[in-house]
């Protein structure tokens, strides 16, 4: 497998370069130069195969020869020891939930295969290997569980002291083994600045060998086109065009389908749901791309003014941008529609569901609703309700239980290094380390 920086001054570089760097020199990013197609007997029984086989057939082809055969088995079936359910809500409505990994978010899905194809492709070295990874609340989690137990690798995340949601600081503080956690005196973008800092640091990074858990690294990219293919083999009986409701903030998600539907999964239409950040519906609409500053919804895990992966989403498709406009819905919801719609799916379905997880029902129903022809749609559920009860419990009335994984969170004493947002403190601390 080979990729090209979407900015093309960079060179084409192998897999193991992509994943190791996270981001090529020129500053664009990985895209794979071909994108193969699956053969067609691949989708005749896809139905009869688990999502671990489903992704090791998808990964192979798509990886081709980068990892050993047996590797990626490991990889993979080590990576999602957890269910991909997909459960019917009404007709013609299911949902797809991401959200059984160790943080109960989807971010599992790329952390988990990222940290364990690093440690692959590392397996040579005998060299320690350090993470720095700042977090404005969930990659964080994601990112430490993701690496939890895996040897030779140590991370060390940075969080903003007092910014992040009970839950989330649970889970950040609680990880322990080779994750160490850091509480900044400062804000999200103070924690970004310092490990930014860090890694132009040469006497640290001789010291160190500091490597970052990129979010828009290729392996965190590459897993989330798997659970794409499981929805497809779950609801193909119905014999109905496949909709998929993705809800969006950065587009890695989005890109992952995009990249599943290019290697022949039939998807009929893509719905990009998104709160009020609607840079990409705007988009999609009118063509123009303009970025503006990312206002705060109660769905923050998509507050994102300026999505990073929109220059993917133009070179998995080929640059077509008829295209993209074409496969691709984009609808934007605002908070009381979002706040309206978690009560309403109580109510009727006795179901509940997370902020993002409301985001895409919306953009869902509203598609539906305006195409008559017969469809099968799925919206993807990226989190754990319990990971937003603040904005989750008063919207429907009810206490949203603790799911044993938090539960057990909450009993741990919290670990945190608390440090200054100094460059100076930050550097100390790891060379003592
Ligand atoms: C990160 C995240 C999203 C947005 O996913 P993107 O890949 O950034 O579009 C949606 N929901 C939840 C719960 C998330 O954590």
């Amino acid at each position: 497998m080979e990729l090209y920086s979407t900015k093309h001054i960079s060179p084409i570089v192998s897999l193991k370069e992509a994943v190791l760097t996270g981001l090529p020199p020129d500053n664009g990013l990985y895209v794979p130069t071909k994108i193969p197609k699956l053969p067609s007997t691949f989708f005749d029984s896809i139905e009869e195969k688990d999502f671990r086989e489903i992704a090791f057939t998808v990964g192979y082809e798509l990886l081709q020869h980068a990892v050993d055969k047996s590797a990626l088995k490991a990889i993979i079936d080590d990576a999602f020891n957890f269910d991909t359910p997909v459960v019917p809500l009404e007709e013609n409505i299911h949902v797809m939930e991401l959200f059984h990994g160790p943080t109960l978010a989807f971010k599992d899905y790329g952390a988990r295969f990222m940290s364990r194809l690093m440690k692959y492709f590392l397996r040579d070295t005998n060299k320690e290997i350090n993470i720095l990874v700042a977090t404005s609340g969930d990659t964080g989690g994601a990112v430490g569980y993701g690496f939890l137990g895996v040897e030779g690798i140590n991370v060390t995340i940075l969080y903003p002291k007092g910014k992040v949601s009970e839950v989330q600081e649970k889970q950040l503080t609680t990880i322990g083994g080779n994750v160490t956690t850091v509480e900044v005196d400062g804000n999200f973008d103070d924690c970004q600045h310092l490990v930014k800092t860090a890694f132009l640091d040469k006497e640290l990074n001789a010291a160190l060998n500091l490597t970052s858990a990129n979010s828009i690294n290729i392996a965190r990219l590459i897993p989330q086109s798997f659970y794409y293919y499981q929805a497809y083999a779950k609801l193909k009986e119905s014999g109905r065009p496949l909709v998929v409701a993705v809800p969006s903030g950065n587009f890695g998600n989005l890109c992952g389908g995009l990249l599943a539907q290019q290697m022949g999964l039939p998807i009929h239409q893509f719905i990009a749901a998104t709160n009020i950040n609607d840079v990409v519906p705007i988009y999609l609409k009118t063509g123009i791309f303009q970025s503006k500053p990312s206002v705060a919804t109660i769905s923050n895990a998509m507050d994102v003014g300026n999505p990073s992966n929109f220059p993917r989403i133009l070179a998995i498709m080929g640059q077509d941008e008829q295209a993209v406009k074409n496969k691709i819905h984009g609808l934007a919801f605002d908070d009381d529609q979002t706040k309206k719609t978690m009560k309403e799916v109580h109510q009727r379905f006795g179901y509940t569901m997370c902020p993002h997880t409301a985001v895409a029902y919306l953009g869902l129903k509203t598609w539906l609703s305006k195409n008559q022809q017969p469809a099968t749609g799925v919206l993807l559920s990226t989190a754990h309700p319990a990971k937003f009860m603040d904005v989750v419990t008063p919207a429907i009335g009810k206490t949203v239980s603790l799911p044993p994984a938090l539960a057990e969170a909450y009993q741990k004493q919290k670990v945190a290094v608390p440090l200054s947002n100094r460059f100076d403190d930050l550097k100390a601390y790891l060379l003592s380390k």
